[in-house]
């Protein structure tokens, strides 16, 4: 009787915003920082307008979410509020799922741990592996341990509508779904893990696996949304399922004009996606009976995590605090605004 679960309210979301400091090339730039965390939960634009008169002035915008994270805030205090009251859930059966959103440079990969090209990035740090710590921490919980769960981890990618998988040298997969509407990406690489070192090595290899063969390093996975799953499994079946996802950039190309037509192709499908996911977070808040998941591929692999009686979501927009960035910065406020 330990271990009897606590029913989750239907599906709750919770939503964040996270500031990063100005970089080196800013401040070189002498680009000015815009925006104020003035409590825990309001983010403040000030963004700067030319009047008729060619006179420049202010215009303050207000935003309010969950949490509001300023520039010093470290991962662990962002896993606090965001990842970290999630984990248990899967314990209980649940589907727990947190994406990571926001223009590209603005802090998604820094925040979920996922990238080792930087001096100072960690991946020891980062959500993914955070995560990974206080699943293995509860594995051995009395009310746990005796159910004896397997710990599995996968990593995959969506590109351009199709799937790839990180752990087994981007495959090509098939995404199939049942009667049922039970989805299976078909073939995909479940990685058993028995501790966190396990689980930043496979990180590692996916990572490897994500930027090799690109030009540029950010080129590509910028492009692509990165799913990281811990799968907790009872006597081989599906117990509790916890997503994830560095989504990929948010910004629209304001260079489409002269991007080529790979690139708008890849802006459409990321804007397409992106717009779906808002709309299915948006249905699931409102109870709504129908859930567009089949809009795109992120939502309709994303569709078991997302239903069930005891899934829950979290949001951290990420956002550059850069003059230069503003209307990306506004774009994803407006956006995190709209699911929360
Ligand atoms: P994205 O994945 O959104 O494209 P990154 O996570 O790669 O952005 O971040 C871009 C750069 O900014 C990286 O060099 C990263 O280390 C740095 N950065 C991002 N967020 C923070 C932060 N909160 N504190 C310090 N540096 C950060
Ligand atoms: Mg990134």
């Amino acid at each position: 009787k330990m271990c009897q679960p606590e029913p989750l309210e239907d599906h709750r979301i919770c939503v964040c915003v996270r500031k990063r400091p100005l970089n080196q090339r800013e401040t070189v730039m002498k680009d000015l920082d815009i925006i104020t965390i003035p409590s825990n939960n309001v983010v403040m634009v000030h963004e700067s307008k030319q009047k008729v008169d060619l006179t420049r002035y202010l215009e303050n915008q207000i935003f309010c979410f969950d949490h509001a994270f300023d520039a010093t805030a470290s991962n662990e205090l962002v896993y606090q509020f965001t990842a970290q009251p999630l984990v248990e859930s899967i314990f209980r059966k649940g589907m727990a799922t947190c994406f990571a959103y926001g223009q590209t440079g603005s802090g998604k990969t820094h925040t979920m741990g996922g990238a080792f090209s930087g001096v100072d990035q960690d991946c020891s740090k980062g959500i993914y592996a955070l995560v990974a710590r206080d699943v293995f921490l509860l594995l051995t919980n009395p009310a746990y341990e005796k159910l004896s769960l397997k710990v599995y981890g996968t990593f995959f990618e969506i590109y351009g509508g199709k799937v790839y998988d990180l752990l087994n040298w981007k495959k090509k997969l098939q995404v199939l779904e049942d009667g049922n509407q039970h989805i299976q990406v078909v073939g995909l690489r479940e990685q058993e893990v028995s501790c966190v070192e396990d689980v930043l090595k496979l990180v590692g290899r996916g990572n490897s696996c994500r930027t090799s063969g690109q030009t540029s390093v950010n080129a590509h996975s910028s492009r692509s949304h990165a799913v990281f799953q811990i799968i907790l499994k009872l006597q081989g079946e599906l117990h509790g399922k916890f997503s994830l996802v560095d989504l990929a950039g948010n910004e629209r190309g304001a260079d489409t004009a002269k991007a080529n037509r790979k690139r708008q192709l890849e802006g459409a499908e990321i804007n397409k996606s992106l717009l779906a996911l808002k709309e299915c977070i948006r249905a699931l808040g409102q109870k709504k009976t129908h859930t567009p998941f089949r809009a795109s591929k992120l939502t309709q692999v994303l569709r078991d995590s997302f239903i069930g009686p005891n899934s829950s979501t979290c949001m951290i927009a990420t956002i550059s605090p850069g003059m230069a960035s503003c209307e990306n910065t506004l774009n994803t406020l407006r956006y995190a605004n709209r699911v929360k």
